[in-house]
């Protein structure tokens, strides 16, 4: 599942492609992916409109159009967003429809596809189809993700700020960081790295950091993240670039999915439990396993 790198890199790979074109058409073949609204509705808005620029937020991608509107767009599961060139999945020498079983992996996932006025197309592919899209304006994005948590890469995310999130909390880390209302953007995989990083067994209450727990945590988020997108983000299942393209992070995992192989730190097994329902992976001797602080008594 695409988490903030893998979004990430695709909207850096992106912009500088799509910044300034004209969207000719945007063709919705999948009723799913723009609900409640329409598909010929949707696409009518955004067709003609011109791209001002392509941001993230959490694991959102926010395509910036002209009238001062937004479509929001969500991978989910098994979203790709992926650049190519206009002609690539229909047999030019034949010049017929190729046959099902004949064409791409992306084109039978294809849900969206936007015709840009240099010729080239941006799909929207989805084997799952949990992805989904939306147009807001501008003024309605504040609202829309207010209870969006603290941005990871953003000056606002600092020790202070993770401890006042944190503060009176029962719940264990690895939830903690799982729920998009804390911090936006961290999943299951860059969860993992991070706890490990942090030296912080998932199952600590997250009230119970102090000090230097949360300035390790801190870090140790950013640098998880930050080495996911250095890797063009991990691709476990379907996860491809803008281009189309693998991740690498899978291969640079310290702990996530490494059940039974060494710690690279004390060379120790890392272990694997179930945590909110997700598979959670750790060293049972570096990350230590903080104790319930006890309540402050209220005057
Ligand atoms: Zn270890």
């Amino acid at each position: 599942m695409p988490e903030l790198p893998e979004v990430e890199t695709v909207c850096r790979q992106l912009e500088p492609e799509i910044e300034g074109r004209r969207i000719e058409r945007l063709e919705v073949l999948d009723g799913r992916w723009s609900r409640p609204v329409p598909p010929e509705v949707l696409g009518e808005a955004v067709s003609g409109a011109t791209i001002r620029g392509l941001d993230r937020r959490g694991k959102y991608l926010l395509l910036r159009l002209d009238g001062e509107r937004t479509l929001v767009m969500h991978l989910r599961m098994t979203g790709n967003l992926i650049l190519r060139e206009g002609e690539e999945t229909i047999d030019p020498s034949e010049g017929r429809r190729l046959y099902e079983s004949e064409r791409s992996t992306e084109e039978r996932h294809l849900r969206a596809r936007f015709a840009l006025d240099d010729g080239r197309e941006l799909w929207f592919t989805d084997p799952r189809r949990f992805g989904e899209a939306f147009l807001l304006d501008d003024a309605d994005l504040d609202q829309r993700f207010a209870k969006l948590g603290v941005e990871p890469l953003s000056p606002e995310f600092t020790p202070a700020a993770l401890g006042e999130t944190a503060a009176g909390r029962t719940a264990p880390l690895k939830s903690f960081l799982l729920d998009q209302s804390r911090v936006a953007g961290v999943g299951n995989i860059y969860a993992d790295e991070a706890l490990y990083r942090a030296r912080l067994h998932p199952l600590s209450p997250a009230g119970s950091m102090k000090a230097e727990h949360l300035e390790a945590l801190c870090d140790a988020v950013v640098a998880a993240l930050e080495a996911g997108i250095d890797a063009g983000g991990s691709t476990i299942d379907d996860y491809r670039d803008a281009r189309g393209e693998k991740g690498t992070m899978q291969d640079e995992f310290l702990v996530h999915t490494r059940e039974g192989e060494p710690c690279p730190s004390c060379g120790g097994e890392i272990d694997r439990i179930v945590v909110a329902g997700r598979s959670t992976y750790f060293c049972p001797a570096c990350q230590v396993k903080l104790r319930r602080r006890p309540r402050r008594r209220r005057r």
